[in-house]
């Protein structure tokens, strides 16, 4: 529980608009999730260091947040700070030359149409990723590319600007990141922009790259339904796709409560309506027992469970 001096500090610091048990199925794709302690959206780069001041003073835990594209909040909730980037001060897109320059609240929708205005290719690949800019970036987010291949932020990020838990600012160059399939290893640093290199291209080359993925995703995934997208990673090492394994044990349509493996896309779990987190994290070990025994496999984990 937040003491009451830190309570007032938050108060003070946000100028009222920190917001106290903040319900996180609000702001997750999957409309799950118990209340987060402290909400807050700093207006400013300022606002977030004084933000992680107080935490560190108060040792109390904090969690950026993106769109809650790829979280699964459990229903006790996210105790410390939640930090949302997705203000106008974190917002801002630039582009100068062959780079793109984003702020982590910049949706990645965005990016993908300033880059086809400009003539700019390489992220064609973030069309219809639901997330911001910093989530992509902590997820290493990525797909296929509509030309038989794979890409992920890393194939295009140049640099990224963090800030420390300790308030300190600094760009790190993205061979420095330690980007993984679906992570980058930042240690608990807050995404604050990022540099994108891309390459001229064509915007109607750009349009069309982007219909036949978007029509691809339509096809085969439920964009519609409450879900955080892929549950499980790939396992790789030349074996199937995790929804493929998850298809061929039979557990397409297996559903616990109100969560529910998509009958279209395996790897994907959505919520009926009522969903708890509860529910989805027994679909998952029910899924995760199954695959071992059929193929074993173990499937780990792509969405972020919220706290770990
Ligand atoms: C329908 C659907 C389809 C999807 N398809 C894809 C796909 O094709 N490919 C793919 O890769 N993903 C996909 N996803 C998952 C999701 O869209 C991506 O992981 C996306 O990058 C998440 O971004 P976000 O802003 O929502 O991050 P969040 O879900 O809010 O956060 C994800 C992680 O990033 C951290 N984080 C958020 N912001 C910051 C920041 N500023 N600094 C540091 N850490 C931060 C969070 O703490 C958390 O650990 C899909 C999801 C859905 C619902």
């Amino acid at each position: 529980m937040i003491a009451t001096t830190v309570h007032q500090e938050l108060v003070e610091l946000t100028g009222g608009r920190v917001r106290f048990d903040e319900p996180m199925r609000l702001h997750t794709s999957f409309h799950i999730g118990g209340p987060a302690e402290a909400w807050v959206e700093p207006q400013g780069l300022e606002e977030l260091r004084a933000l992680l001041a107080v935490a560190a003073s108060a040792e109390m835990p904090v969690t950026p947040i993106g769109a809650g594209a790829n979280l699964l909040v459990r229903d006790g909730g996210i105790p410390g700070l939640v930090v949302s980037l997705n203000t106008p001060a974190f917002r801002r897109l630039l582009v100068d030359g062959e780079t793109l320059t984003a702020g982590a609240g910049v949706g990645l929708d965005r990016v993908v149409a300033a880059a086809r205005e400009a003539g700019l290719g390489g992220c064609e690949f973030l069309a219809g990723i639901p997330g911001k800019v910093g989530g992509a970036v902590r997820m290493n987010a990525g797909t296929r590319d509509g030309q038989g291949g794979f890409r992920a932020m890393s194939d295009v990020v140049a640099r990224v600007t963090v800030v420390r838990r300790d308030g300190t600012v600094a760009a790190t160059p993205a061979a420095e990141i330690g980007f993984e399939y679906r992570r980058a290893a930042l240690n608990g640093d807050l995404v604050v922009e990022a540099v994108l290199q891309l390459a001229p291209r064509p915007p109607e080359e750009i349009g069309q790259r982007v219909t036949a993925l978007m029509a691809y995703k339509r096809a085969t995934q439920d964009l519609t339904a409450p879900s955080a997208g892929c549950i499980f990673k790939n396992p790789g090492g030349g074996r199937p796709a995790a929804g493929r394994l998850i298809d061929q044990a039979g557990l397409k349509g297996m559903r616990v409560g109100d969560a529910i493996i998509s009958p279209r896309h395996a790897n994907f779990i959505v919520n009926l309506g009522e969903a708890t987190a509860g529910d989805v994290l027994a679909l998952i070990s029910a899924v995760q027992y199954k695959v071992m025994q059929e193929h074993g496999v173990f499937l780990e984990l792509e969405v972020q469970v919220m706290p770990q």
